[in-house]
Formats: C-alpha cells, structure tokens, sequence
C-alpha cells in the first residue's frame, strides 16, 4: 500500500499557478484510488473532490470504462483517463497483432519504414498462432530461450521461460481440455541484455498521450530502471529472481532487502550511460527509443477510439540488449502509482502534477508549449525535431528528437 501520511514527504514542490487560480475556479475530481494520484488532485489548488455524477476529472477505473463510459453524456469540459480500447496497445497479445499487422502492410507496400518495425522480439499469439509458432521454433538454434507470457498478466505473474518445446506441454495440455486455459504470448527472450554490476534491468518510461489522431504524445524526462534480484546468467532458466525484473518478485526473495536499491533513476543510469560510452552513442539510443514509442502507437494510431474527452498516461517497459538496442517488453495502462520509497513517491508526484499542468483544466497554457514540467512534446502530427549543439564548430546545428530523459532538475523548474 502506499506510504503513510506520516511518512510523506511535507516539502513537496509548490504546486504550479498557486496565484493564478481565482478563489471561484473549481474544479471538480473523482478519484477511487488512495495513493499518490489522489494526493496529487487533493493538494490541487481549485481542486475538490466529488462522489456525484457531477466533475470535471475522473480517474477511472477500468471497469467504469467498460460499464459506464458509453453510457455516460459528457459535456465538454471534462476529461477521463484511458481511451475506451486502450487494450489495443496494452494488452500484451493486441499488441502483438497491431505491431505484425503494421509490418505486414509495410512489407507489401515496400515501405522503407519497415525497418523501424523491429522493436519487439519475435512473438506469437497462443494457441492461436500454435502451429506457426512450431514451424517458427524449428528454424531457431537448439538452445534458443523463449519465454510465455499470460496476455492480460503483470507483475511477472505466470511468466516461465524455456527451450524444449516439451515444456508448454503442461500449458497445452489445459489447452486441449479447453477448461482453464489461458492465452498466453511466447516471445523470443532477450538473452543478452545489458548488464549492471552484473544484473539484468528494464527501463519504466512515462508517456502521456492527449489524443490519437492527430496522434499527440509527452514524454516524461523521468522515470526508473528495476533490476532483477540476482546476477544474470542463461545457466538455469527456471530461477525468476535472474530473469524477471519485477519489483513484485524481487519481493518474495527471502534475501530480499527494500534498502538495497533494485531500482536506479533514469538520471541515474543516464549519467552511467554517458560515462561509459560516447554522447553521440547515448544521443542515438534516446533516439531509437523515440522511434520505438512514436511507432508502437502508430501501430494503434487507427485503431484507438479518438475522443477529446480521453487521455492516457501509459507505463513503457523497455530492456536494452547488450548492443544498447531498446526492445519494447510491453506498455501498461494503469502504471503503478504506490509509491515504493519516498523518492519513488516523489517522482511519481512530480509525473502526475506535470500530466496535470499539460491537461490544462485551468485554461493556464498558451497550447504551444514544447516542454511542460518534466514532460517534453514528442509528437504532435508530426515528431518534433529540436536543434542541439553538435560537435562539429561548422555545422553548429544538428536536428535532434525533443526527448530529454533523465535531465529533469527540480530545482530549474517552477
Ligand atoms: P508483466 O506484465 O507480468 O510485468 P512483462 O512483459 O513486463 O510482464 O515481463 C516481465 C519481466 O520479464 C520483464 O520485466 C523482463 O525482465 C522479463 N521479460 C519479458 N519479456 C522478455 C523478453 N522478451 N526478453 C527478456 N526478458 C523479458
């Protein structure tokens, strides 16, 4: 559960336009959750919450957009947060599809973007796509790992990994019953990852997305890495605590200590990055992780139900390869917002007053901004290009993507 009131933090930011909002300004918000977000939208100056039908803002549950959004008559000045069919990006077996579906139409146009459509690992649909999967899985090399994945899990909940086929049979087997069997994803695992001190991470990027079409989408410049709780090694594929990052695994370890930090901040590994290997090195993969975010929700781009009523802010979770190369794991609808320290705490305050702050319920924003908080605009129709400083003194200039993960300073801002 979250953090005691007791033990938050009492010197967060000052919240933004504290002078700006008129004593009439209300705005209204319903909220079920009790953890961070609720704090955000209390602590919101003009805020108030509601239980009536009456608001301005609702963090809604899922299950409220699939009883109640439809049927719900909204008047313009209201927001919710998820699009009505956001699982076309989130749950792991669409997207999937969305992402095979883009490239196959790439690849009967000829289009020279198909080569862009290469951030996800080989996947198949089970026990849909079975049979491919099989005649797939017989051109690997013997020791190939793959790993199964339910389709609407989380928290590494159900995830095995093997190499024999033989050992899906279990899976299959409930299959063929046909009572509980689940769907799940079977990917090709991503055997070499890059490695810190040893062990094996992924990354959690923000993403806020305030419309489909034209598609519009901030990234945060925050955000984590999560490590697994033992070294990495390819030796025994059945140990969770080498090959799945989750924080809720690393959890049941009977080592595990919360102290011993499991997880970095994107700062943090930025500036590791940078040590390590050339800016030019550093700037290329913060430019193919732009690519990855701009094309997987260009994959559901046509697909989402637009309306100006909705927003999203998903949870990108993304491992680098040993080559730097970002692969994208999957995207979460609902991004844990309990904070798991007080730094934690922090950040996720700053990611949902920043979400706030682009939201503009306060009409505060001149709408042109490229840069909100911590958030950058990284698509609005187009992919906003920025000019950075190269490194050669003749050619001053060099057009860059507006991504600037891990420099977000809280002192610099307002
Ligand atoms: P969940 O929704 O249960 O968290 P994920 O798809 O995010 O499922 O996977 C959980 C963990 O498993 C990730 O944090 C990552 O460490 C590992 N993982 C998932 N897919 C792969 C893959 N293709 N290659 C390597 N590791 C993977």
């Amino acid at each position: 559960s979250d953090l005691p009131s007791n033990r938050r933090d009492r010197s967060l930011p000052p919240l933004p336009f504290r002078n700006q909002i008129s004593s009439s300004t209300r705005i209204l918000f319903k909220c079920t959750l009790s953890n961070t977000i609720l704090d955000v939208l209390s602590r919101r100056v003009g805020w108030e919450q509601t239980t009536g039908e009456e608001w301005h803002f609702h963090w809604a549950t899922r299950e409220w957009m699939s009883t109640s959004f439809d049927r719900y008559k909204f008047t313009s000045r209201q927001l919710v947060n998820h699009f009505r069919n956001d699982f076309e990006l989130t749950r792991k077996d669409n997207l999937v599809k969305n992402y095979k579906k883009m490239r196959r139409a790439l690849e009967k146009n000829k289009s020279k973007e198909l080569s862009k459509y290469s951030f996800i690992p080989a996947s198949y649909v089970l026990p849909s796509e079975y049979h491919i999967f099989v005649e797939e899985f017989k051109k690997y090399p013997d020791n190939t790992i793959w790993i199964m994945k339910p389709v609407a899990g989380a928290q590494g909940r159900g995830i095995f990994l093997f190499r024999r086929l033989k050992h899906i049979q279990e899976w299959k087997k409930k299959d063929v019953t046909g009572c509980d069997a689940q769907p799940y994803v079977v990917q090709s695992y991503v055997a070499r990852p890059y490695l810190i001190g040893g062990k094996k991470f992924d990354v959690r990027i923000y993403v806020l997305v305030t419309s489909f079409r034209p598609l519009t989408a901030w990234v945060h410049r925050e955000g984590f890495a999560r490590f697994s709780h033992s070294r990495y090694s390819t030796e025994s594929v059945e140990d969770a605590f080498v090959h799945l990052t989750n924080v809720a695994i690393a959890k049941t370890a009977p080592d595990y200590d919360p102290e011993k930090g499991l997880k970095w901040s994107l700062n943090r590994l930025i500036r590791f990055y940078e040590s390590t290997f050339s800016k030019q090195r550093v700037q290329d993969m913060i430019t193919d992780l732009s690519n990855l975010i701009v094309n997987s929700l260009r994959c559901v781009e046509s697909l989402i139900i637009q309306d100006s009523h909705c927003f999203e802010l998903y949870g990108y979770d993304v491992l680098f390869d040993e080559d730097l190369k970002p692969w994208l794991l999957e995207v979460n609808a609902s991004p844990s917002l309990t904070a798991s320290s007080q730094d934690d705490y922090r950040l996720k305050y700053r990611v949902l007053s920043h979400m706030l702050d682009i939201l503009d319920l306060e009409g505060k924003r001149e709408g042109t901004e490229h840069h909100v908080g911590g958030f950058d605009l990284l698509i609005n129709k187009g992919v906003i290009v920025e000019r950075t400083r190269g490194p050669d003194p003749h050619n001053c200039f060099v057009p860059s993507v507006n991504l600037r993960l891990g420099e977000y300073h809280e002192s610099k801002s307002k």
